[in-house]
Order: structure tokens, then C-alpha cells, then sequence
């Protein structure tokens, strides 16, 4: 256990006992509609701690797109079965092969190529073959499915164990009842091809929880993906935030290492800032500035809400965030200033070398430390 006035730097910081509700909650609902559930750990950067309260509170199984990721998950000694979310390149099968149980794959030579590499492990290499269903990121298109299953079916050492769609990443098509119906469909022909039925009927991501509560999702779907409704307590076809989660178990959390009143002056010509954008903003009147050490080498800026009444974010730089406390009384240099997070914000910043994180619970308001390295093994 650590003082709170020794932790000092920019962080993240994370509420243990509301993430153990949401994931408790979460699982339970899932599982009264008949889905399993797998946590995904990207937005976390594989933080074993929070994985391992995903464990605890009735998820069985984790899902990361990243390599380095599920590295750290086996480093915190997670041993349970990890999905590989985004297919290999050739170059990471063999890693893959040593690092993840379960693949969502499209392409025939990846999955020969893990099959291989899962053979020299003596272990089999277990395929949720992926259907593109209209958002155009991965997936074999419908038509295609049963010569995907053939050709799996011929290659040694691999096992089709389910199929699987994504939906609302790239063009942001919603789950819907003649989708998830289609899905049914396919897993029902490819059961039909590969002769054994399917372990996993896999839906989809967060995107998939609202036709799951209010329609209600096809009883042969068997199994979700679920990262932001876990970690952030909402849905994600229509930004929902859900009953009895909370959305508020990380902060962001900086210091102002500046702070003072900065007058309008006559302008030099402006050109373009760090990021070689033009900016248009215009001081007009005096107004109190801080300077807070972080900025977006270690988040996405964009997805950060000050939590202080009065404080907003009026500019940022590689290393620098700045923020305008004119209307918010008693702020100084060394006081820290929180930020909740979105989704990207967190995955920025749950990845960041630079950034500590942080356990504690807010009820006892007892602090712990991850240990250092702060963040990603270098591998
Ligand atoms: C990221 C991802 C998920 C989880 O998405 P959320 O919106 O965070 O629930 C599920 N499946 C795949 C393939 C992903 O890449």
C-alpha cells in the first residue's frame, strides 16, 4: 500500500470496486441472455490486475487485438484462454502461436500458418472464422464462408470452433435482427460443412448489448466481445450509458506545472502549431492559464472531460496540455486536475510508457502502485 501523496506524476487511475461491479453485473446480464463473455483488454493495454477482476466477476475467457498486450496478460500470470482479436502478420504466428488459444481469422494461409506453429507447441490451433456482414473491416464475405470451412477442414492441426462477425468499427453498421439473423444462418451452413457443431456463435463487440436488452439477440448467439461496456459501463451502437454501471471507474489525472494570467497581445502572424495545423483560436481578454504535464504523446486529448466545474481544455501540445481555470477559484501550481476518459483516451493512455497506473477504491480510499515498468513490457 502506498501514501497518495507519494504518487505524484500524470496517471491513470482506476476504481477497483466499481469495476468489479460492472464486470459482475455485466457477465451476469450477458449470461441470463444466454452469452458468454469474453473481456477484451485493448483499451487497458493488458493490465493483468484489471483482467484478472474481470476473472473474478464471471468472465471466463479475455480477447486483446495486440500481441504485446496478451504479453503483459501472461507476464501478470493470467493463464486462462486469450482470444487473438486481430489476425497475425506472418511474422507474429509463431508468437501468436505461443501467446493466444483462440484466433478470428479470414485467411487460409494465416491459418495454415498458426495451424504449423501450434502444431510445434503440440497444441491445436482453434479458429473462429470471421464473416464480413456489411461494416467492411475483417470477414469472409457470406458467399465465401463454406470454402473458407473446406479449406480449414483439409489443413492439419486446425479445428474450426466457431464463427464470427464485427460490426460498428469501420462504416458503423448496427447490429440489427436481419444481421444477427444472417449470422445464425451462416453458423447453421457451416456447422452443416464441417459436420460438429460450432462452440462459439460470436456476435459482435459493445455495439451488440442494446439489440441483446431490447429485441433480444437469437437464442443459437452464444458468445460476445466486450471491451467498452465493461470498462466504461455503456453500449456502443447509440453511446447508452447502462443501468447500474458505472461510467467513471478511470481518471486521467495531470498536474499544473504553470499557472498564471495571460494577457491578449498584439499578434506576430500565426502559422502552424506543433501538429502543423492552423489554429483559430483568439485570446480576447486576460484569462488564468494552466499548464499540465501531459499531452498527447501520452493520450488522446480529445477524449478527455476536465472534472473540475469551470476548467476547460483550451489547447494541448506533444508534452503539454493547457487549460483555461479563469472561472474556477483556488487552483495553484503543484494542484492536480482530473479527467475522465473515452474510450480512445483510455487505450492512449493505458498504453503510454510515460503514464503510472493506478488501483484504488474509492470507498477506502486506499491506493496501490502497479509496479514499474509502468506500462508495457519492452519486449
Ligand atoms: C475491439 C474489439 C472488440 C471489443 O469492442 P468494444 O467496443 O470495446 O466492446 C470485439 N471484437 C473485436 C474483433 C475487436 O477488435
Amino acid at each position: 500500500m502506498l501514501d497518495i501523496n507519494t504518487i505524484s506524476g500524470p496517471r491513470v487511475e482506476f476504481d477497483t470496486d466499481a469495476l468489479q461491479q460492472n464486470f459482475a453485473h455485466l457477465a451476469k446480464l450477458c449470461a441470463a441472455h444466454g452469452i458468454a463473455v469474453s473481456g477484451v483488454t485493448k483499451a487497458i493495454g493488458g493490465n493483468p490486475d484489471i483482467a484478472r477482476l474481470m476473472l473474478d466477476n464471471g468472465i471466463r475467457t479475455l480477447a486483446d487485438a495486440r500481441l504485446d498486450n496478451i504479453a503483459r496478460l501472461r507476464a501478470g500470470g493470467i493463464d486462462v484462454p486469450v482470444m487473438l482479436l486481430r489476425a497475425p502478420a506472418m511474422v507474429e504466428v509463431a508468437e501468436a502461436a505461443r501467446l493466444a488459444d483462440i484466433f478470428l481469422l479470414s485467411e487460409i494461409e494465416t491459418i495454415r500458418a498458426l495451424a504449423t506453429a501450434k502444431a510445434e507447441l503440440g497444441k491445436c490451433c482453434q479458429v473462429v472464422l470471421m464473416v464480413d456482414l456489411g461494416d467492411l473491416r475483417e470477414g469472409v464475405p457470406p458467399e465465401d464462408l463454406p470454402s473458407l470451412g473446406r479449406a480449414v477442414m483439409a489443413t492439419e492441426n486446425a479445428n474450426i470452433i466457431g464463427i464470427g462477425t464485427n460490426l460498428a468499427c469501420n462504416l458503423g453498421v448496427l447490429p440489427d435482427q436481419s444481421n444477427m439473423a444472417e449470422l445464425v444462418a451462416l453458423a447453421n451452413q457451416l456447422e452443416a460443412t464441417i459436420g460438429h457443431p460450432l462452440r462459439y456463435v460470436s456476435a459482435g463487440n459493445s455495439s451488440a448489448i442494446s439489440l441483446m436488452l431490447n429485441q433480444g439477440l437469437p437464442s443459437k448467439i452464444n458468445h460476445l466481445r466486450l471491451g467498452e461496456s465493461l470498462l466504461l459501463g455503456r453500449e456502443t451502437a447509440y453511446g447508452h450509458p447502462l443501468a447500474r454501471m458505472s461510467g467513471d471507474c478511470f481518471d486521467l489525472v495531470a498536474q499544473i506545472i504553470e499557472h498564471k494570467l495571460k494577457a491578449p497581445r498584439p499578434y506576430a502572424a500565426r502559422g502552424r502549431n506543433a501538429f502543423g495545423q492552423q489554429v483559430d483560436v483568439e485570446l480576447t481578454e486576460p484569462r488564468r492559464l494552466g499548464v499540465l504535464n501531459v499531452g498527447a504523446v501520452d493520450c488522446e486529448i480529445g477524449g478527455l472531460c476536465p472534472l473540475i466545474n469551470g476548467v476547460s481544455i483550451v489547447g494541448y501540445s506533444s508534452d503539454h496540455l493547457i487549460v483555461d481555470t479563469t472561472s474556477s477559484t483556488s487552483l495553484a501550481v503543484g494542484d492536480e486536475i482530473r479527467f475522465r476518459v473515452d474510450y480512445h483516451a483510455l487505450a492512449t493512455a493505458m498504453t503510454s510508457p510515460y503514464l503510472a497506473q493506478v488501483a484504488f477504491q474509492a470507498n477506502s480510499v486506499s491506493f496501490t502502485l502497479e509496479g514499474a515498468p509502468r506500462c508495457l513490457p519492452l519486449r
